[in-house]
């Protein structure tokens, strides 16, 4: 760092993030990530449930992209993912000790500020500011990889700049972890229609000494259940839980997904201003999700190696 100054500043530190950090240090050294969260991973999350846990964003990674398929490749011999069969004809890639292994991981050896929400970006002669309630940290170049929604309203806040992006309909649910008995279901995955996504997370490959469930509601239940105060909504879901035949419901935890994933997505492969130096990327761009944010975040690296700036 030179008089206080990164080289770049990754804003997020979910799976494009984290990914981008992993290609930047082998070349660069001075990184640095800011997260606004209290650990790395983004929606590659994996909390304790009881003496378990679960993954309560994304359950696994089916690879479509010929850069997702190579860093799953790296990833299966650091044993962070495995292979494993979901249906005859369908297999998928989970990651034994939590979906956020895989975050962490690619960001080895890359300082890290979590629990830092960053609600400014502005840049004088040349410098980008990034601003963490009152206190700021400095870079030449800047990275944002957060859901577009997000990105357009620090941007709008911060900058005079009008860039174009894609917009992206993200779906919104809530998600509920817990451990629990189902005596009749001895399947992986499951749905139903009040429940739109049913996981086993020990029957998945985590490690789990007990039967560990991750569920999402519908998002038409989801919808009611925001308007509920807190006791009344967990009460509901209850209900439904029982209805879906759970029963010793322990260590029940929910979650508002307000940007989860969006489907069938075709937008532009990732963003870069060469005279700002500034580069968005993340699971809005390209086809979305997983193949979205690896593909996005490989094309900004791209376009900071060539940037003829670019100098330890
Ligand atoms: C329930 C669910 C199921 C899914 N299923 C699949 C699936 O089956 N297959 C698949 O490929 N994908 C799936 N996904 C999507 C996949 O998880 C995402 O596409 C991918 O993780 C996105 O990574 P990202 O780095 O682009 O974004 P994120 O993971 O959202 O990372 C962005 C990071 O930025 C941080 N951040 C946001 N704002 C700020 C700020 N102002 N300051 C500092 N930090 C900030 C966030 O905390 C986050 O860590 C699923 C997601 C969910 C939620």
């Amino acid at each position: 760092m030179k008089n206080g100054i990164h080289g770049i500043i990754i804003i997020g530190g979910g799976l494009s993030g984290s990914y981008l950090a992993f290609k930047l240090k082998e070349k660069f050294q001075d990184l640095l990530i800011v997260e606004k969260s209290k650990v790395l991973g983004g929606r590659l999350c994996t909390k304790p449930v009881g003496s378990g846990m679960a993954d309560y964003g994304c359950q696994y990674i089916s690879p479509k992209s010929k850069e997702l398929i190579s860093l799953v490749s790296l990833l299966e011999k650091k044993s962070l993912l495995k292979k494993i069969k979901i249906s005859p004809k369908k297999h998928v890639y989970i990651s034994p000790y939590g979906m956020n292994k895989i975050p962490q991981y690619l960001s080895l050896g890359v300082p890290s500020i979590i629990n830092s929400y960053v609600n400014k970006i502005t840049r004088k002669t040349g410098i980008w500011e990034v601003k963490v309630g009152s206190f700021s940290y400095f870079a030449e170049r800047i990275v944002l990889t957060m859901p577009i929604k997000q990105v357009s309203s620090l941007i709008e806040k911060s900058l005079v700049e009008k860039y174009t992006l894609p917009k992206s309909n993200y779906k919104q649910f809530y998600t509920a972890t817990f451990l629990a008995n189902r005596a009749y279901s001895k399947n992986i995955f499951d749905n139903s229609e009040s429940l739109s996504w049913i996981c086993n997370n020990k029957l998945k490959g985590l490690f789990n000494e007990k039967n560990v469930y991750t569920v999402n509601f519908s998002s038409e239940l989801s919808i009611d259940y925001k308007e509920l105060d807190y006791e009344s909504r967990v009460k509901a879901m209850g209900k439904i839980l029982n209805f879906n035949g759970f029963d010793s419901i322990e260590n029940l935890d929910i979650h508002y997904w307000k940007h989860a994933f969006s489907s069938k997505q075709d937008h532009i492969s990732h963003f870069f201003d060469e005279d700002t130096q500034i580069g968005i990327c993340g699971d809005s761009f390209s086809i979305g999700q997983a193949d979205g944010a690896i593909i996005s975040s490989d094309k900004v690296y791209q376009k900071l190696l060539s940037s003829n700036s670019l100098e330890d």
